[in-house]
């Protein structure tokens, strides 16, 4: 397909915020997308791969302006300058193609498949030269491009296509281009994809027409999916009243999900945003091979930190720098072990296991699994009906040093990716929200050149909202908290834009963060602001996907309101 519909296509869906109009753009655009072409499919979710791969195109705004100034014939000073002016990287490059087009009339002839190919070179590329190398790449696609397509090769190329589209958008035109939007059939559309979880794939069986079809597609032991979520429960009764009697109840461990795959002897680890972190647990791939029983598996669990000397829990910060470690591994495996609490069986021995309710899937856990406190066991649980019994419980967990409890449905399937309320959570009153840092301000005086101050964003759909600022929480130098230098330097490299206003971050930094109360405010594009936030916790292990949306701050707010009428 020639890229300029596609760019074409993308022009349409940013035109407009209405998510019906976008759906019927896109069923209309899927309707003419061939089986070969469906890499566009990566494409329209601007990516070159599946969400879960781990090649990205990761390109700068730096390379962005060298191969812009390349392709246009124009010093790369000038398109910094101009971009400082216009703010928009993409827009830059869109106006200097448009003035460059008035004298030349190149040969234009780009198609989606070129711009996969040379964007899906460009993750391979290392060592000497690779900077050239990547340059020349996107300039080759640049200088076949209209203005239009080269403002969405930008987009692409920098991670913020802004075109609005969210899985399920796709879901829908899919719904719609190839099973005439009957609604019969989107929840079995919508558990191909669960069990896939790469759109491009659901999309070929899907344009076969037949929902049968789509039973082809299974769960695949190595290939992540995503991971089930919770909601909260306000109190013991709330929970009872949501998920009736009896129920589960599980410590809440206050590590980090890890979802563990094994086929043969091979054992793959993931975090909840699909990382891969195999390499990063060798003791755990040991533990799963010696105290797991079964050929193949995929299993949910929670991995959580201990003193090794006192035996006692820590909490998630105290272990996060196991997620990304690159070099001596074992040494701070043996710094800082873990715990694998095992709460969940997806897959095993060649059964999908996501339909089987909870109750089943417990007592599968407890026939495969030998615990081994320290290293691997199943998390403790209770089937109840007595919310006496349920305050122990929750009592001794926090005696524990973990973080609360869940509460499960019995009867529930395993809904992957989606917080429908199968699952509660519940934890001592704190006000607390994950949120993504899209902002900044540069410091001055003793913290010049440092991003001293953060813009926090909640979401609504697939846009954030800022909600706050922040400019504590975050320690200068010390080793416990979050540092500074360690926020600096991942966001950095995220900058999108910069003028007299401040900083424009790529949403991808997710941090818990801390506050006293949550007000309604006309400053914020929320509609709410924070007062007195902190961050307090780096979230590595966490995506955009898992940050609070505004449904869940006006809950916040409401019970925040409650509390205050009670105790007030
Ligand atoms: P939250 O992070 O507050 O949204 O709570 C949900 C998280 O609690 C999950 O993503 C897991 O990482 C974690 N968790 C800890 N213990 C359990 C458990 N027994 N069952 C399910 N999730 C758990």
């Amino acid at each position: 397909m020639r890229f300029e519909k596609l760019s074409n296509c993308y022009e349409k869906l940013s035109q407009t915020t209405k998510r019906l109009e976008k759906v019927e753009i896109l069923a209309k655009f899927f309707e003419n997308i061939s089986t070969e072409d469906s890499d566009i499919l990566y494409l329209i979710q601007g990516d070159i791969y599946p969400a879960y791969d781990e090649r990205k195109i990761g390109i700068s705004n730096q390379i962005a302006i060298k191969a812009i100034s390349k392709a246009v014939g124009t010093d790369s000073k000038k398109v910094t300058a101009l971009w400082k002016k216009i703010g928009d990287i993409g827009e830059v490059a869109k106006k200097l193609t448009n003035e460059k087009k008035q004298t030349t009339l190149a040969s234009h002839l780009l198609t989606t498949k070129k711009v996969i190919d040379n964007l899906r070179k460009l993750p391979e590329l290392i060592g000497k030269g690779t900077v050239e190398k990547k340059i020349a790449l996107i300039t080759e696609l640049l200088t076949s491009s209209n203005p239009t397509e080269s403002l969405y090769l930008i987009r692409i190329l920098i991670g913020d296509l802004r075109i609005g589209v969210q899985e399920s958008t796709i879901k829908y035109a899919i719904l719609k281009a190839f099973f005439k939007n009957n609604k019969e059939y989107e929840e079995d559309l919508q558990r191909a994809i669960d069990r896939s979880n790469d759109l491009k794939e659901v999309f070929e069986f899907a344009k076969r027409g037949k929902i049968e079809d789509l039973e082809k597609i299974q769960l695949q032991v190595g290939k992540p999916i995503k991971a089930m979520l919770a909601q909260k429960a306000e109190n013991i009764e709330d929970a009872f009243k949501h998920l009736g009697t009896p129920l589960a109840i599980e410590y809440k461990y206050d590590g980090f999900r890890l979802l563990i795959h094994k086929k043969g002897n091979i054992v793959t680890l993931f975090t909840r945003s699909l990382e891969n972190v195999t390499k990063q647990f060798p003791e755990v791939i040991n533990y799963i091979k010696e105290f797991v029983k079964g050929e193949s598996f995929i299993l949910d669990s929670e991995a959580v930190g201990y003193d090794k000397e006192t035996k006692r829990y820590t909490d998630f910060q105290a272990i996060s720098q196991r997620i990304r470690r690159k070099y001596n591994i074992k040494q701070i495996s043996e710094k800082l072990p873990v715990e694998v609490n095992v709460f969940d069986v997806l897959y095993y021995n060649g059964k999908n296991e996501l339909e089987t309710p909870f109750k089943k899937r417990a007592e599968l856990i407890r026939k495969i699994v030998t615990p081994h406190p320290y290293k691997l066991i199943y998390s403790k649980m209770k089937i109840t009906s007595n919310e006496k019994e349920v305050k122990e419980f929750y009592k001794k967990a926090l005696k524990d040093n973990q973080e609360g409890i869940m509460f499960k449905n019995l009867e529930a399937p395993y809904k992957p990716g989606r917080r429908v309320g199968n699952m509660l959570k519940l934890k001592p009153e704190e006000n607390e929200l994950d949120l993504v840092i899209t902002g900044g301000e540069w410091g001055t005086g003793k913290r010049s050149g440092w991003i001293s101050s953060f813009i926090l964003s909640c979401k609504e759909g697939d846009k954030f909202l800022e909600i706050g600022k922040v400019g504590t929480g975050i320690k200068e130098k010390s080793k416990e908290g979050v540092g500074f230098n360690e926020l600096n330097a991942k966001l950095k490299p995220l900058i999108i834009k910069e003028d007299k206003n401040g900083i424009k971050i790529k949403p991808k930094i997710v941090v818990t963060v801390h506050y006293q109360d949550i007000q309604r405010s006309p400053n914020y594009e929320s509609g709410w602001a924070l007062r007195f936030p902190r961050i307090t916790t780096l979230r590595e292990d966490r995506g955009t996907h898992d940050i609070a949306n505004l449904e869940e701050i006006e809950k916040e707010f409401i019970n925040q309101r409650a509390k205050n009428y009670k105790y007030g």
